[in-house]
Protein backbone atom coordinates (compact mmCIF):
# COMPACT_ATOMS: atom_id res chain seq x y z
CA UNK A 1 0.00 0.00 0.00
CA UNK A 2 1.16 3.51 -0.80
CA UNK A 3 0.32 7.11 -1.04
CA UNK A 4 -1.39 7.46 -4.62
CA UNK A 5 -2.20 10.99 -4.37
CA UNK A 6 -2.83 13.62 -2.36
CA UNK A 7 -5.51 16.24 -3.43
CA UNK A 8 -5.79 19.42 -0.75
CA UNK A 9 -8.63 22.26 -1.51
CA UNK A 10 -8.10 25.58 0.37
CA UNK A 11 -5.36 24.14 3.00
CA UNK A 12 -2.92 26.16 4.45
CA UNK A 13 -0.84 27.91 1.51
CA UNK A 14 -3.32 26.04 -1.07
CA UNK A 15 -5.76 28.38 -1.96
CA UNK A 16 -6.85 26.51 -4.92
CA UNK A 17 -7.51 22.85 -5.52
CA UNK A 18 -4.60 20.97 -6.04
CA UNK A 19 -3.31 17.26 -6.54
CA UNK A 20 -0.31 15.66 -6.23
CA UNK A 21 0.61 12.67 -7.59
CA UNK A 22 3.00 10.08 -5.63
CA UNK A 23 5.10 7.46 -6.94
CA UNK A 24 4.92 3.89 -6.00
CA UNK A 25 8.95 4.40 -4.75
CA UNK A 26 9.25 7.47 -3.69
CA UNK A 27 8.76 11.22 -4.64
CA UNK A 28 10.51 14.07 -3.94
CA UNK A 29 9.51 17.61 -3.37
CA UNK A 30 11.50 20.48 -3.77
CA UNK A 31 10.93 24.41 -3.47
CA UNK A 32 12.17 27.45 -2.33
CA UNK A 33 11.74 28.56 1.37
CA UNK A 34 7.87 28.69 2.32
CA UNK A 35 6.53 27.06 -0.67
CA UNK A 36 4.64 24.90 0.25
CA UNK A 37 6.58 21.41 1.25
CA UNK A 38 6.00 21.01 5.11
CA UNK A 39 2.10 22.25 4.43
CA UNK A 40 1.91 18.99 2.52
CA UNK A 41 3.34 17.02 5.16
CA UNK A 42 1.39 18.49 7.47
CA UNK A 43 -1.54 17.84 5.11
CA UNK A 44 -1.08 14.09 5.34
CA UNK A 45 -0.79 14.11 8.83
CA UNK A 46 -4.08 16.18 8.97
CA UNK A 47 -5.84 13.56 6.90
CA UNK A 48 -5.20 10.65 8.85
CA UNK A 49 -5.18 11.89 12.16
CA UNK A 50 -1.68 11.05 12.69
CA UNK A 51 -0.89 14.32 14.75
CA UNK A 52 -2.28 17.00 17.19
CA UNK A 53 -2.28 20.51 15.78
CA UNK A 54 1.01 21.18 17.60
CA UNK A 55 2.28 18.79 15.18
CA UNK A 56 0.81 20.13 12.34
CA UNK A 57 2.03 23.52 13.26
CA UNK A 58 -1.21 25.27 13.89
CA UNK A 59 -2.72 26.48 17.24
CA UNK A 60 -6.18 25.34 15.95
CA UNK A 61 -7.62 23.36 13.88
CA UNK A 62 -8.78 26.60 11.88
CA UNK A 63 -5.55 27.96 11.86
CA UNK A 64 -5.16 25.34 8.64
CA UNK A 65 -8.17 26.67 6.78
CA UNK A 66 -6.38 28.93 3.63
CA UNK A 67 -5.63 32.75 4.67
CA UNK A 68 -4.15 35.41 2.45
CA UNK A 69 -3.52 37.17 5.09
CA UNK A 70 -2.07 35.00 7.25
CA UNK A 71 1.37 36.42 8.17
CA UNK A 72 -0.44 38.75 9.52
CA UNK A 73 -2.82 38.70 12.85
CA UNK A 74 -5.43 41.42 12.08
CA UNK A 75 -5.86 40.24 8.51
CA UNK A 76 -9.66 39.92 8.17
CA UNK A 77 -10.73 37.33 5.51
CA UNK A 78 -14.24 36.68 4.39
CA UNK A 79 -13.53 33.80 1.60
CA UNK A 80 -14.46 30.45 2.07
CA UNK A 81 -13.83 28.86 6.17
CA UNK A 82 -13.06 25.37 5.46
CA UNK A 83 -10.20 23.06 4.03
CA UNK A 84 -10.22 19.71 3.12
CA UNK A 85 -7.36 17.07 2.33
CA UNK A 86 -8.08 13.75 0.49
CA UNK A 87 -5.04 10.89 0.60
CA UNK A 88 -5.44 8.12 -1.70
CA UNK A 89 -4.17 5.13 -0.88
CA UNK A 90 -3.27 2.27 -3.65
CA UNK A 91 -4.50 -0.79 -2.22
CA UNK A 92 -4.81 -2.78 -5.54
CA UNK A 93 -2.02 -5.64 -3.37
CA UNK A 94 -4.79 -5.57 -0.62
CA UNK A 95 -2.84 -4.44 2.55
CA UNK A 96 -6.29 -3.65 3.99
CA UNK A 97 -8.95 -6.32 2.82
CA UNK A 98 -12.47 -5.17 1.79
CA UNK A 99 -13.76 -6.81 4.94
CA UNK A 100 -11.35 -4.46 7.00
CA UNK A 101 -12.45 -1.59 4.81
CA UNK A 102 -16.52 -2.39 5.15
CA UNK A 103 -15.99 -2.88 8.70
CA UNK A 104 -14.20 0.95 9.18
CA UNK A 105 -16.60 2.50 7.34
CA UNK A 106 -19.41 0.47 9.00
CA UNK A 107 -21.29 -0.13 6.08
CA UNK A 108 -21.07 -2.37 2.47
CA UNK A 109 -21.33 0.33 -0.09
CA UNK A 110 -17.65 1.67 0.07
CA UNK A 111 -17.37 1.10 -3.86
CA UNK A 112 -13.90 -0.39 -5.53
CA UNK A 113 -11.21 -0.84 -2.37
CA UNK A 114 -7.93 -0.84 -4.93
CA UNK A 115 -8.30 2.95 -3.86
CA UNK A 116 -8.85 4.10 -0.47
CA UNK A 117 -9.79 7.56 -0.23
CA UNK A 118 -9.05 8.65 3.33
CA UNK A 119 -10.32 12.40 3.85
CA UNK A 120 -10.76 15.02 6.37
CA UNK A 121 -12.51 18.23 6.04
CA UNK A 122 -12.26 21.31 8.55
CA UNK A 123 -14.88 23.82 8.78
CA UNK A 124 -15.38 27.12 10.73
CA UNK A 125 -18.79 29.05 11.42
CA UNK A 126 -19.21 32.10 12.94
CA UNK A 127 -19.08 30.68 16.59
CA UNK A 128 -17.89 27.23 16.58
CA UNK A 129 -15.88 24.82 13.72
CA UNK A 130 -16.19 21.40 12.64
CA UNK A 131 -13.92 18.34 11.76
CA UNK A 132 -15.47 15.46 9.38
CA UNK A 133 -13.50 12.29 8.51
CA UNK A 134 -14.57 10.15 5.54
CA UNK A 135 -13.81 6.93 4.44
CA UNK A 136 -14.23 6.48 0.35
CA UNK A 137 -17.29 9.07 1.00
CA UNK A 138 -18.66 7.36 3.65
CA UNK A 139 -18.37 9.66 7.14
CA UNK A 140 -16.56 7.84 9.88
CA UNK A 141 -14.74 8.86 13.17
CA UNK A 142 -11.20 9.38 14.01
CA UNK A 143 -10.89 6.53 15.76
CA UNK A 144 -12.59 4.48 12.50
CA UNK A 145 -9.95 5.83 10.42
CA UNK A 146 -6.94 5.37 13.24
CA UNK A 147 -8.44 1.54 13.49
CA UNK A 148 -8.25 0.95 9.94
CA UNK A 149 -4.32 2.44 9.11
CA UNK A 150 -3.11 0.38 12.75
CA UNK A 151 -3.78 -2.72 10.86
CA UNK A 152 -1.60 -1.76 8.01
CA UNK A 153 1.08 -0.33 9.91
CA UNK A 154 0.41 2.78 10.33
CA UNK A 155 0.28 4.87 13.56
CA UNK A 156 0.62 8.20 15.18
CA UNK A 157 3.94 6.29 17.11
CA UNK A 158 4.92 4.53 13.83
CA UNK A 159 7.35 6.53 12.47
CA UNK A 160 5.78 6.16 9.41
CA UNK A 161 6.33 10.21 9.00
CA UNK A 162 9.63 11.16 10.58
CA UNK A 163 9.88 14.59 11.11
CA UNK A 164 13.10 17.28 10.62
CA UNK A 165 13.75 17.17 14.45
CA UNK A 166 13.05 13.31 15.04
CA UNK A 167 16.09 12.67 13.00
CA UNK A 168 18.50 14.66 15.83
CA UNK A 169 16.12 13.48 18.41
CA UNK A 170 17.20 9.87 17.15
CA UNK A 171 20.89 10.50 16.48
CA UNK A 172 20.86 11.55 20.36
CA UNK A 173 19.19 9.20 21.88
CA UNK A 174 20.34 6.00 23.84
CA UNK A 175 21.40 2.99 22.26
CA UNK A 176 18.07 1.25 24.08
CA UNK A 177 15.66 3.76 23.40
CA UNK A 178 17.18 3.53 19.38
CA UNK A 179 16.36 -0.12 19.73
CA UNK A 180 13.12 0.69 20.82
CA UNK A 181 12.03 2.52 17.96
CA UNK A 182 13.26 -0.32 15.78
CA UNK A 183 11.59 -2.79 17.42
CA UNK A 184 8.34 -0.69 17.13
CA UNK A 185 9.02 -0.09 13.15
CA UNK A 186 9.22 -3.92 12.54
CA UNK A 187 6.19 -4.69 14.89
CA UNK A 188 8.15 -6.48 17.50
CA UNK A 189 7.23 -3.97 20.10
CA UNK A 190 3.88 -5.24 20.38
CA UNK A 191 4.77 -8.55 21.40
CA UNK A 192 6.89 -6.83 24.08
CA UNK A 193 3.84 -5.22 25.17
CA UNK A 194 1.99 -8.51 25.86
CA UNK A 195 5.06 -10.05 27.35
CA UNK A 196 4.94 -7.77 29.40
CA UNK A 197 1.64 -8.16 30.64
CA UNK A 198 1.21 -11.64 30.59
CA UNK A 199 3.98 -11.50 33.29
CA UNK A 200 2.21 -8.85 35.47
CA UNK A 201 -0.77 -11.44 35.43
P1 LIG B 1 11.18 25.46 4.18
O1 LIG B 1 12.02 25.12 2.99
O2 LIG B 1 11.60 26.74 4.81
O3 LIG B 1 11.03 24.33 5.15
P2 LIG B 1 8.50 24.90 3.19
O4 LIG B 1 8.44 24.74 1.70
O5 LIG B 1 8.48 23.66 4.00
O6 LIG B 1 9.73 25.84 3.57
P3 LIG B 1 6.05 25.51 4.51
O7 LIG B 1 6.44 25.57 5.94
O8 LIG B 1 5.36 24.29 4.03
O9 LIG B 1 7.30 25.84 3.59
O10 LIG B 1 5.11 26.74 4.14
C1 LIG B 1 5.12 27.89 4.88
C2 LIG B 1 4.20 28.89 4.21
O11 LIG B 1 2.85 28.49 4.38
C3 LIG B 1 4.36 30.25 4.86
O12 LIG B 1 4.54 31.20 3.83
C4 LIG B 1 3.04 30.46 5.56
O13 LIG B 1 2.66 31.80 5.57
C5 LIG B 1 2.11 29.63 4.71
N1 LIG B 1 0.88 29.27 5.44
C6 LIG B 1 0.76 28.53 6.56
N2 LIG B 1 -0.53 28.46 6.95
C7 LIG B 1 -1.25 29.16 6.02
C8 LIG B 1 -2.64 29.48 5.85
N3 LIG B 1 -3.56 29.05 6.72
N4 LIG B 1 -2.99 30.23 4.79
C9 LIG B 1 -2.08 30.66 3.90
N5 LIG B 1 -0.76 30.42 4.00
C10 LIG B 1 -0.35 29.68 5.05
MG1 LIG C 1 9.72 22.92 5.54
Amino acid sequence: MHIKELVLDNFKSFGRKTRIPFYEDFTTISGPNGSGKSNIIDAILFALGLARTSGIRAEKLTDLIYNPGHADEDAEYDGERQASVEVILANDDRTLSRSQVVNAAGTEDVGDVDEIAIKRRVKETEDNYYSYYYINGRSVNLSDIQDLLAQAGVTPEGYNVVMQGDVTEIINMTAGSRREIIDEIAGVAQFDAKKADAFDE
